[in-house]
């Protein structure tokens, strides 16, 4: 859901119920719904209404986004919704609503792995856990956004990259959830296919650690190496496993300025997507 910039259904729910209030209290007054849910905020307080009535379900969404400074009266509305043409001031203030999602989300996720979006320190125990030391850098932007590397480059379709994001690639071993002896069976016990030693077959180890699959990336990190050269950042071999990984799926150096990464994801995407087309064919040639 990080991935495709889709909000759990909790926040989004909330997203609309707040804009509804909205729409009642500002936009449309004069409306019989709009004068009959005022009245029943009034008297909100003092009846025994179910907790899913209308009035209820929007209190308790301005709480979950933390904006009931103002309800439930008139909500205070932002610069650019008051300026807005009277026509599109109800979609204005639903893109004013998004960041404070975005917001809630991120501490949502950081509740749950309290180093996001520093990496997690200590053993990778899931799949979900995996993807933050990998991708820790995409929860600094905009959550509602779609990824870069899936609108930014027509070169090639972008659902293997997706799909390995997403800790869902059925040729990575660490991302297929088997079930051994009735239980589930633990993170580091799936292991690579190729290697006869047990080594977890994490991304990591099959990207730049597999003697079985890893020279498929050396142009890529010969590319990235250049790359990561002009632009004065650290070299490749400074970098850990993680860190190189990462940019491998195609996320821009942490230490480069945001300035620059379109212009390093520009550069770099078509590549990526050729790497993991011709990793996925080796994979899928070698089952
Ligand atoms: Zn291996």
């Amino acid at each position: 859901m990080i991935e495709l910039g889709i909000p759990p259904l909790i926040l989004q729910q909330a997203l609309q119920l707040v804009a509804l209030h909205f729409r009642y209290t500002v936009l449309h007054t004069n409306t019989i719904a709009a004068k009959l849910y005022n009245l029943r905020c009034k008297f909100r307080c003092s009846n025994s209404n179910p907790q899913h009535t209308i009035e209820n379900r929007i209190a308790k969404a301005h709480s979950t986004l933390m904006i009931s400074s103002t309800y439930p009266g008139t909500p205070s509305m932002p610069h650019s919704v008051t300026l807005a043409k009277p026509k599109n001031k109800g979609k204005s203030y639903t893109t004013f609503l998004k960041p404070i999602v975005s917001a809630e989300w991120l501490r949502q996720i950081r509740l749950k792995y309290p180093h996001a979006p520093l990496p997690p320190s200590g053993n990778v125990s899931s799949r979900l856990h995996a993807h933050f030391p990998l991708h820790h850098l995409s929860l600094c932007n905009n959550l509602y956004k779609l990824p870069p590397y899936l609108t930014m480059c027509g070169h090639r379709n972008p659902m293997s990259l997706l799909r390995l994001w997403s800790q869902s690639h059925q040729s990575i071993p660490t991302h297929m959830l088997t079930i051994a002896d009735n239980q589930r069976d633990a993170y580091d016990s799936r292991v690579c296919l190729y290697c006869p030693s047990g080594v977890t077959g994490s991304e990591i180890h099959l990207i730049l650690e597999c003697p079985a699959t890893s020279h498929v990336a050396l142009d890529l990190i010969k590319l990235l190496t250049s790359f990561l050269y002009v632009t004065c950042q650290p070299d490749w071999s400074t970098l850990t496993t993680h860190q190189q990984t990462s940019l491998i799926l195609g996320d821009p150096p942490s230490t480069l300025p945001k300035k620059f990464h379109h212009v390093w994801l520009q550069s770099t995407l078509p590549a990526i997507l050729d790497y993991v087309f011709r990793l996925e064919t080796f994979l899928y040639n070698m089952t």
